[in-house]
């Protein structure tokens, strides 16, 4: 039997609201306090920052971490470092947030748009070696959602054609790739620390590498210019303040004391919902890789099935569970469809270049739907609501 749409005047599966973000309490409160007590709130003689860099780098399993102002800057001093210069072209996938481009062109690097694929909407490594050409650089993986892209395959690209990867791991603080934390399985990494991040200090970011050399430019890069064991106004290279404030070291260093409990919540809540969700008739779930041995689930996606978006439209679906009292969001658009962006590069190359990414067009237009974080901070319970909303909606259409 149908059951009349909330959208419609029936009643909704659900009222109650999803857990609020961001989580905070007692560990920030102290560690800010500390900080403005203590003076030192950035500059010379920073306390938290490096603690903050020391533990976020070893939950990664990383060597190195430097700090700085956001995720976006954090991919423009990493692209730098790693030798990236103006004209060098950089592969990407286009289903991510537009700061993974416009990173690259801040500096005059040229964003080179490859498809992904259609049930992890993460970079097709089978697409990357086509691209490639005597202007490519490097390549950045995006684990969109926290889900990690093919790093082992990615980086056997990599290394064939001698070019740099990295990963733009905004999205993926405690995600895995085969029992290893993402962000310095590449050359070099970074991570957001902005609102809506998984942990957050309302802004900030941070690079990851294993690379003692690529560390030290990263660093020289977002602190004027200077060498670490150098002097004050001793400025070795062109450099800016890029820099985070203690503050937020205090505020990150409390994020990170829930991690672990909250990563494992929304593991478990994710595995639950795809058990749910995948016995639903016109919706398809995610494929996990197995080697992804921790995710993140920055955001929950899934798909409408493309058999069925003729009759069934991402949009009106959206408005329809949203009615339901669930919160699925429509995600990206294709960067390859960005006009700015694609004026941007025309800019730089004097090209007019297009970029084919219709699986990515697709995701984007027909398919692709988003949970955020925080609804997977909820109870099992909270996952059945999820669950019967999409069924109830999809129903909608039979
Ligand atoms: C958030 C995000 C960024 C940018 O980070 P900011 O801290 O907002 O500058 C880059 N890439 C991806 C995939 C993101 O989700």
């Amino acid at each position: 039997m149908k059951e009349e749409l909330a959208i419609h005047g029936g009643r909704p599966v659900r009222s109650k609201p999803f857990p609020d973000w961001p989580v905070y309490g007692e560990p920030e409160e102290r560690l800010l306090l500390e900080v403005l007590h203590s003076g030192k709130w950035g500059g010379v003689g920073r306390i938290k920052l490096p603690e903050f860099e020391e533990k976020f780098a070893a939950y990664q399993n990383a060597e190195h971490a430097v700090t700085v102002v956001n995720g976006t800057i954090g991919l423009t001093i990493a692209l730098q470092a790693a030798g990236v210069m103006p004209g060098d072209e950089v592969i990407m996938p286009p289903y991510t947030f537009i700061a993974t481009a416009t990173s690259c062109l801040i500096f005059g690097a040229i964003p080179v748009f490859v498809d992904v694929e259609a049930d992890t909407s993460l970079l097709d490594p089978a697409k990357v070696e086509s691209a490639i050409t005597t202007r490519t650089k490097a390549i950045v993986a995006v684990h969109i959602g926290g889900a990690p892209s093919n790093l082992t395959e990615l980086k056997k690209i990599a290394k064939k054609h001698g070019l740099r990867l990295i990963e733009d791991s905004a999205q993926a603080a405690g995600s895995q790739w085969e029992g290893i934390g993402v962000g310095a399985q590449g050359d070099i990494g970074t991570f957001s620390f902005q609102s809506s991040k998984n942990i957050s200090a309302g802004e900030g970011g941070v690079i990851l590498t294993n690379d003692e050399q690529l560390a030290d430019t990263a660093w020289s890069l977002a602190n004027v210019g200077r060498i670490r064991q150098g002097a004050w106004y001793q400025h070795e290279h062109i450099g800016w303040n890029l820099r985070m404030t203690e503050f937020q070291a205090a505020v990150l260093l409390g994020q990170m004391s829930r991690l672990d409990e909250q990563a494992a919540k929304r593991e478990r809540n994710a595995k639950l919902l795809t058990e749910l969700l995948v016995d639903i008739d016109g919706i398809k779930v995610m494929r996990r890789d197995p080697r992804i041995t921790r995710h993140a689930y920055h955001l929950y996606i899934f798909r409408i099935d493309p058999e069925r978006t003729d009759r069934v439209n991402k949009n009106e679906f959206i408005d329809r569970i949203n009615a339901e009292g669930i919160q699925a969001t429509a995600g990206y658009v294709s960067l390859n469809q960005n006009k700015a962006l694609l004026n941007e590069i025309r800019k730089w190359t004097g090209e007019s270049r297009s970029y084919s990414c219709p699986v990515s067009e697709k995701a984007c237009d027909k398919e692709v739907l988003w949970l955020h974080q925080n609804m997977l901070l909820a109870e099992e319970e909270d996952m059945y609501d999820i669950a019967r909303a999409v069924r109830k909606v999809m129903r909608s259409y039979q």
